[in-house]
Parts: structure tokens; sequence; C-alpha cells
């Protein structure tokens, strides 16, 4: 399972860091995602791909 280097863009199954909710957000998010639970940051908008800060369960295709 390739993450790093492509240029594709990913819907991505997440898990927060606070409260263990799971939830899918897209690797190329234009603005924050917040955990729908607790509302915190899971993923910020860093140029192209976004940085993801909760933990990748799965890459959904
Ligand atoms: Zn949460």
């Amino acid at each position: 399972m390739a993450i790093a280097g492509t240029h594709k863009s990913n819907f991505l199954k997440v898990k927060c860091l606070d409260c263990g909710n799971q939830q899918t957000v897209f690797d190329h998010a234009a603005s924050n995602v917040q955990c729908i639970i607790c509302g915190k940051t899971l993923v910020k908008p860093k140029g192209g791909k976004s940085e993801i800060v909760a933990q990748i369960i799965e890459v959904l295709d």
C-alpha cells in the first residue's frame, strides 16, 4: 500500500486521536477537516496534499 509519493487523490478512513471516532476524509482537502464528534482537526491543507493529523486506518480509492 503506497501512500507517499503518489499524486493521486484519495479518500482515507481515519481515526481521531482524541475520541477514537472513525470517519472518511479527503487527502487533498482545501480547508481544515474536523472530527464530527469532538471537533479536533483531522486534516490540515498544506499546498497540494493535506497533512493528516489522525491515525490512517485505510486508504480508499
Ligand atoms: Zn474526535
